[in-house]
């Protein structure tokens, strides 16, 4: 059984606890399945020859190959490794491949729990490579949930009107923690195998109890995933790779949820809230620099398509106009590889991207979305958001008059205008594009988080200093 069957067989017996709009469902339903298409991807690569290289990697734990999804990284190499192969994943896909953000949250947790060990004296660190190792052997899909609803803004998670409004430990057993609570913009969580749960800001002492962190099954008793799906509009005569995958998120509640404590990582170490909470950030931040250029590359081939299909391929203000996309994505990217070589190693053995690049590379990402779609549309025209619906062009009475009236440049044929410019229309102008400019902005961090990342972490004194040497101010 290959990987992809054993992931769609263990969820198919999960018990249906997905609510989408109105109903609850199982992991049957067809708008579940779209978003394991997605997942099937990066499972798929493990045996294709051309990523296998770069998908299967020694585990740092048992030795045994592993899906680098699993994986946390030991060097540059695996770092470099994850960045490529996201950028040629997500370019498959057209969108976001959706499995990096387990992986980012694995590699933060087992950074922390060592850290959380060598100074409190705690015993999660060894737990955690446990639950990894088992979370390796299985290939399992993982969901990233850290972001709280957070309530008012302007408070403490413990001076909360509603206590819950941040995920928290509501009672401590012999056998484990009951949580209550819910996370967030949880993308994945309806086809994954489990949720693994981080903080999603530093904590105070009086915030201690919502300090946590733990992997749950994501059907375990009590957790509802009240999801909405996004998948580009079906297709019945062109059908196309594009329109044969989507994606879940949802908001995820803990209604008196169970774990026991061989899968908490975290429980009331609020000195390492905001640790934890940052090292996932920095991780997805990384990985966004893999898969951020991968969509710029699909609007820089949509732009140059449409411009030729249009006949001004050739024009200086396209030629501008890619160039520009290209830079985007070149400086994205270059940010991923720049945290990946000059990452470092922490005290666990995990390999860490270097923060400021990779969330230079991020804010750069997120600030830059909205052009992207600017070009495409401006070069597009206005026939992706008024085109007739894909029956008007197999109807016999009008077929003739769509396929005449929507001609451009002599020499591509009627089809071929159709597909690329109903591509565009899905892939910039639809409900699901909504998803993903909004995600575009926001995914990983929004670019604010990753200007108040930079700018605490900068060493601003040093280049006041370089200034002060240059105009020869002494202290
Ligand atoms: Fe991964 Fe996030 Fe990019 Fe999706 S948007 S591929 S989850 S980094």
């Amino acid at each position: 059984m290959s990987s992809y069957e054993a992931y769609k067989e263990r969820l198919l017996k999960m018990k249906p606890n997905i609510y989408v709009g109105g109903e609850k469902i199982g992991r049957n339903d067809p708008r579940v399945e779209a978003g394991m298409n997605m997942i099937r991807v990066s499972y798929d690569a493990e045996t294709d020859p051309q990523f296998k290289d770069k998908a299967i990697v020694k585990s740092s734990l048992t030795g045994k190959n592993i899906s680098l999804y699993t994986h946390v990284p030991q060097n540059t190499e695996d770092l470099l490794k994850r960045q490529k192969l996201t950028r040629d994943l997500c370019g498959l896909c057209g969108g976001c491949f959706q499995r990096c953000m387990a992986n980012d949250t694995i590699s933060g947790i087992s950074i922390a729990t060592k850290e959380m060990d060598d100074d409190l004296g705690t015993e999660y660190h060894q737990r955690f490579f446990n639950y990894l190792k088992y979370y390796q052997k299985n290939n399992l899909c993982g969901n990233a949930g850290q972001t709280d609803i957070k309530g008012d803004r302007s408070k403490r998670p413990h001076e909360q009107v509603d206590p819950d409004l941040y995920l928290r430990v509501v009672e401590k057993r012999k056998d484990g923690i009951v949580v209550c609570g819910s996370k967030a913009h949880n993308t994945i969580a309806p086809y994954a195998d489990e949720i693994i749960v981080v903080p999603t800001r530093a904590m105070t002492k009086d915030d201690a109890d919502w300090a946590v962190s733990f992997a749950i099954p994501s059907d375990a008793e009590g957790i509802s995933l009240i999801a909405r799906a996004s998948q580009p509009r079906a297709r019945t005569h062109i059908k196309a790779p594009f329109n044969e995958r989507g994606v879940m998120d949802s908001l995820t509640v803990f209604d008196n949820v169970f774990v026991p404590w061989e899968r908490v990582f975290m429980c009331g170490e609020w000195q390492y809230a905001g640790r934890l909470a940052l090292l996932f950030a920095n991780y997805h931040r990384f990985s966004y620099c893999g898969c951020k250029p991968a969509m710029t590359d699909v609007f820089i081939g949509a732009t140059a398509m449409v411009a030729e299909y249009n006949g001004v391929g050739n024009a200086p203000h396209i030629k501008d106009d890619l160039a520009k996309l290209m830079v985007t994505a070149e400086l994205v990217y270059a940010a991923g590889i720049a945290a990946a070589v000059t990452g470092k190693k922490s005290s666990s053995g995990t390999f860490e991207p270097n923060f400021m690049y990779s969330n230079a590379g991020r804010y750069h990402a997120g600030v830059n979305i909205f052009h992207e779609y600017d070009i495409l549309s401006a070069t597009a025209g206005g026939w992706p958001a008024t085109m007739p619906y894909e029956e008007d062009f197999y109807n016999k009475d009008i077929k003739g008059f769509l396929d005449k009236y929507s001609m451009r440049k002599p020499g591509i044929s009627a089809e071929d205008q159709h597909r690329l410019f109903r591509f565009i229309s899905d892939f910039s102008c639809s409900a699901w594009s909504g998803v993903w400019q909004y995600a575009g902005v926001h995914g990983g961090g929004s670019p604010i988080m990753e200007m108040i990342g930079i700018r605490s972490n900068y060493d601003l004194k040093a280049k006041k200093d370089l200034v002060k040497h240059l105009a020869g101010i002494k202290d």
